[in-house]
């Protein structure tokens, strides 16, 4: 510690970890820009922005011994490369790579524009089958591109592949890493007290950053996964804790009485008959909402369970107490298409839902915020707009939270905090097995929807290899003539230099010029602004877009009936429970949907991919997923969209939380407000990453 400040030193510019990482060698004022893209802002974000894969260059191939028919990790430097058209018009991206051993042909069919970017010398590590062409040639279902470095460097070592940005290349990423990462670590203070590191068996912080960096192994990457994981799971349970024994203790709940004039009005004009699952449902919610204790409960739910009018009851329950209730949705679309079903099924109870976004017009926000302000019962229906500081509520008795882990911790907190401590139904498709939810969210209550409604037509889910894709296309082409739409998803937005992954961006512009020349095409993705995405978002749902070429931005909630047809490109590159989501986009009408997963696929995600298609029960493929979800992805490709954790995975790191759960409460139970200097590390730790949550512990 003490040699760290000794100033005789000081004349160097020196690097500290709140720096702007602008001023990081090699880094400069165009890099900190595209970098600002990636949320790296200061020389500590640079740290944390870890691996999202690793490519194992220790189970590297040689060679001299591949054979058609395996499937291979080969290194080798390009000898010569072009591109090679084919008579059906398909230009194909050859390249013949050496090692020490021998020669190999490499081939990216479609794949022209590599060209630009794969140059003679480089050093390529390749991954894929191997075929008999006129000899024996790869096709790379991935390669990463290492530039001119010697081989010999990355050989019997582990290569991270960092989230890229156009403009800085993951290759980029990981040179100014390496600049930075010794002196960086020996900035890097542990807030853990050692005795609590100990006893949760995981590493030291410094340790884990350099593993995760640069591990020598996969499993040593694993190491250092699990401890930032853990950081994350241990602060999000602090925060949980203190949030929820802050709720309970100043105010107990509101008592409701079901008064059965409102709900009971609903039910009779329901165009449908509630489920099982919904009825027990609501009895779990009108039975806490009816106690003196505050409710504070998960709805878990399958895509297309039913949830929308189970919050409705409880919403219509507050206010036919005379109270106030909110529904709160992450985006804009979705809380426009909340605001309308509800129209819908409010209308013959004489209501009409207030929306709450953004986008509204200034007259219009003023005449909400008003409306809101009065002791008037209503629902409201918004987006985060409802938990800003300038939004008030007269008399709130009810907030739903849909998609609840689409918000941070800190949102979620204040929409509970406002009005008149209302009681809380948080609402969330994705599967959390109970015992997770419960230690997570601390002493929540869980009601799962675990039935669909009635008369919903099996969505037929099917996985075509590449020689399919005429024959696929053309089916889309036939349900588009039938005058329905279609989705079709990329893993990117932009082609790279280091993968071979068709992108959203130039398929957009290649299925828009070829075979659907004649729809009405669109792209979506997650760069465009927010209003632009709405906007065609909107279209789609007219009817105005008959294909919607998109990332997975279009996962959340997005409810456009005539869609049938969800097309998937690449789709080894994302998790079961991802590919669950966007399956759930379809089969939302009274017409047989389907989802198609096209492409050429090892043997490991054919499996997976298999047992996705085989069943429509969200939970055993989440379980699944947890089960195969292979090593190379340790931190998977997480939604920008999941404003809680970057690394920790609920159903992965179970026991990781369980740990984490346990340190948490010890630490609260022997002080309560983390005012302990042994605890000033974690203190600050939170006051960087979660600042509107650390008001919960009201220190500066
Ligand atoms: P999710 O749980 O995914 O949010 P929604 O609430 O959006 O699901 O409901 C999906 C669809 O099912 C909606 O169109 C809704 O009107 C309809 N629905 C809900 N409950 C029933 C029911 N009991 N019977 C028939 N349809 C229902
Ligand atoms: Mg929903």
């Amino acid at each position: 510690m003490a040699a760290r400040r000794d100033d005789r030193f000081a004349t160097a510019p020196r690097v500290t970890l709140d720096m702007p990482v602008q001023f990081l060698k090699g880094v400069g004022e165009r890099r900190a820009r595209l970098l600002r893209k990636l949320g790296i802002e200061t020389a500590l974000d640079l740290l944390y922005h870890v691996p999202h894969r690793y490519e194992d260059a220790s189970t590297i191939t040689a060679i001299a011994a591949v054979a058609p028919g395996m499937d291979v990790t080969v290194m080798g430097r390009v000898v010569s490369k072009g591109i090679i058209p084919t008579r059906k018009g398909l230009r194909i991206f050859q390249a013949v790579v050496r090692d020490a051993t021998g020669l190999l042909e490499v081939s990216w069919p479609g794949q022209p524009f590599l060209d630009r970017t794969v140059n003679k010398e480089d050093v390529l590590l390749l991954t894929g089958p191997v075929r008999f062409y006129h000899g024996r040639q790869l096709q790379p279902r991935e390669f990463v591109n290492l530039g001119a470095e010697d081989s010999g460097s990355a050989q019997g070592r582990v290569l991270s592949v960092y989230p890229a940005t156009e403009g800085m290349t993951a290759k980029q990423i990981r040179a100014l890493v390496e600049l930075h990462l010794t002196a960086l670590l020996q900035l890097v203070e542990e807030h853990l007290p050692d005795e609590a590191r100990a006893e949760a068996g995981v590493a030291q912080l410094a340790e884990a950053l350099r593993m995760v960096h640069h591990p020598a192994s996969v499993g040593q990457a694993e190491q250092g996964r699990d401890r930032l994981a853990f950081d994350e799971l241990l602060f999000v349970q602090l925060l949980q804790r203190r949030a929820n024994a802050l709720a309970r203790v100043p105010r107990r709940g509101i008592v409701f009485t079901a008064r059965r004039t409102l709900t009971t009005q609903l039910r009779e004009s329901l165009p449908f008959a509630l489920t099982g699952a919904q009825v027990r449902v609501l009895r779990e919610i009108v039975a806490d909402m009816c106690s003196p204790r505050r409710m504070h409960r998960l709805l878990q739910g399958d895509v297309g369970s039913g949830k929308t009018v189970v919050a409705l009851f409880a919403a219509l329950l507050a206010i036919e107490n005379g109270f106030q209730a909110a529904l709160m949705a992450p985006t804009e679309l979705l809380a426009e298409q909340h605001a309308r079903t509800l129209e819908g099924l409010l209308a013959p109870l004489g209501m009409r839902p207030v929306l709450v976004t953004g986008s509204l017009g200034a007259a219009e926000r003023r005449e909400a915020d008003q409306r809101l302000a009065s002791v008037a019962p209503l629902v409201a229906v918004g987006t985060h707009a409802l938990v800003q500081d300038s939004t008030r509520f007269g008399r709130l008795g009810f907030a739903a939270i849909d998609e609840q882990h689409r918000f941070g911790v800190e949102q979620r907190a204040a929409l509970g905090a406002k009005g008149d401590g209302p009681d809380v139904l948080l609402m969330s498709a994705t599967p959390i097995p109970r015992s997770l939810a419960l230690t997570l969210h601390g002493d929540l209550d869980v009601s799962i929807l675990d039935e669909r409604p009635p008369g919903r037509k099996p969505i037929t889910s099917a996985l075509r290899p590449e020689s399919a894709r005429e024959r696929v296309l053309t089916f889309v082409d036939s349900q588009l003539a039938k005058g329905r739409q279609a989705y079709i998803v990329y893993p990117v937005i932009d082609e790279s230099e280091k993968t071979d992954l068709k992108a959203a961006t130039t398929m957009h512009a290649e299925l828009s010029a070829g075979p659907f020349a004649a729809r009405r095409v669109a792209l979506l993705h997650g760069r465009l602004a927010s209003e632009e995405r709405d906007a065609i978002m909107r279209q789609f749902r007219d009817g105005l877009i008959d294909i919607l070429v998109a990332t997975t931005v279009i996962e959340v909630g997005i409810d456009v009936a005539n869609a049938t047809v969800m097309l998937i490109e690449h789709p080894e590159r994302f998790g079961l429970s991802q590919l669950h989501q966007l399956r759930g986009r379809v089969g939302r009408g009274a017409e047989e949907s389907f989802c198609i997963l096209l492409g050429d696929v090892g043997q490991e995600a054919h499996e997976r991919l298999s047992l996705f298609v085989a069943t429509e029960d969200g939970f055993e493929i989440a379980r699944a997923d947890l089960r195969m979800r292979g090593m190379g992805d340790l931190f998977g490709q997480k939604q920008s969209g999941d404003a809680t954790f970057r690394v920790a995975d609920l159903l992965r790191d179970e026991a990781l939380n369980e740990r984490a759960r346990e340190l948490a409460q010890r630490i609260l139970d022997s002080d309560a407000e983390l005012a302990r200097p042994e605890h000033g590390g974690i203190r600050a730790m939170l006051r960087a990453r979660y600042a509107r949550a650390l008001e919960l512990f009201r220190v500066g």
